[in-house]
């Protein structure tokens, strides 16, 4: 018997398993989240087509969790969201207007073990992962203040979501059921730093999201100098999960590549990444630094980030240059976070 989890964080099927436990019909399942994501009730008491005993019942195993806002900066297309959980640590989400819709982009960890040199979220050791509950709130809590549906979601703030794996697959189907947000697999995306067994998992799991892999570097020595994680899982490892998840999904893989000045920008590192990625179904996405205090590293200037584009362009790499989503609102990973910490103290 589940005991006293939050009502957000169960995925249909596992509550179906719950209904059928307590000798109730599965369809249960369904009018409980037409009641949570539909009519967007907080309480089991506004449940109003099912029988008293029941709701008791519910309320017995149960919670009703939340979040709690506690800072908001936003600019043009841009908004930054600080919540407070239960036991008062601090996450954020990050929620970007595009013309094709709204993405949020989600925490799925306080802190994170990964320890990439250039990343703020580092600075803070992992302190928990997020509950299923947590992940959803955040989507749900936003789209409230905004009053629009978020038809986007991307698991790519603070945390390593492979590192929370299970949760974070929950929350995925929870966000994909017709039933709940309805999100489709097209539109939600997870990004890692490249934790080999579970990209062969997620190949399995029959979801078909999109996978991006935090690349950043196109040989081991580099990438393992700024990404610790290359020590455990080096690049042929990752490139050998990433073509086995090309092959089973059919979906394209993004690599991610943060352009550091003087780091990886070379026109050498751009050749090198054109043999690594060539011919396979990916794109490399560049992403203009977003430089952060205490933290050396620099952008790189924007002709470095262009003759780097070309470069892969003219090897027939497909590429985009990452247009920039609030760099004014400390929208890069843990920065909104660490300023409000440093501000604390
Ligand atoms: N742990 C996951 C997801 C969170 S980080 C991962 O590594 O993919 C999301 C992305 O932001 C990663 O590609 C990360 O390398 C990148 N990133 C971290 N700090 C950044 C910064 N200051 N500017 C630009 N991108 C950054």
């Amino acid at each position: 018997m589940i005991k006293l989890q939050s009502i957000y964080g169960i995925t249909r099927k596992k509550l179906e398993t719950y209904f059928e436990g307590i000798g109730d019909k599965k369809y249960r399942a369904t009018q409980i989240y037409e009641w949570l994501y539909r009519n967007k009730v907080k309480s089991f008491d506004d449940m109003t087509n099912l029988k008293k005993d029941l709701i008791e019942k519910l309320k017995e195993d149960f919670t009703f969790d939340d979040i709690k806002l506690v800072i908001k900066q936003e600019d043009e297309l841009t908004s930054k969201y600080l919540f407070e959980l239960n036991d008062k640590h601090r996450i954020e989400a990050v929620l970007m207007r595009h013309d094709y819709g709204n993405s949020i982009c989600i925490s799925s960890q306080i802190g994170c073990n990964m320890g990439c040199a250039f990343c703020q979220s580092g600075r803070l050791k992992k302190i928990r992962d997020l509950t299923v509950s947590e992940m959803l709130l955040q989507v749900m809590r936003v789209e409230e203040d905004i009053k629009e549906r978020i038809s986007h979601v991307v698991i790519m703030g603070i945390g390593e979501p492979f590192d929370n794996y299970d949760n974070v697959i929950d929350f995925v189907r929870i966000i994909n059921d017709p039933f709940s947000l309805a999100i489709g697999v097209r539109h939600i995306t997870v990004s890692t730093c490249g934790i080999v067994p579970k990209i062969y998992k997620l190949a399995d799991e029959n979801l078909d999201i999109n996978l991006a892999i935090s690349l950043h570097a196109p040989n081991n020595e580099l990438r393992s100098k700024i990404m610790r994680i290359n020590n455990a899982y080096p690049l042929e490892e990752v490139m050998k999960a990433v073509k086995d998840y090309i092959d089973k999904t059919n979906r394209r893989v993004t690599f991610e590549y943060i352009m550091l000045s003087g780091v990886n920008d070379t026109k050498e590192c751009a050749l090198e990444l054109v043999s690594l990625v060539k011919g396979l179904n990916a794109y490399v996405n560049l992403i203009p630094y977003n430089e952060t205090e205490n933290i050396e590293f620099k952008r790189s200037k924007t002709s470095q980030i262009t003759e780097f584009y070309d470069i892969l362009k003219k090897n027939n790499v497909t590429s985009t240059i990452r247009k920039e989503f609030g760099s004014n609102v400390s929208a890069a990973c843990g920065q909104l976070r660490a300023e409000n910490i440093e501000g604390e103290i």
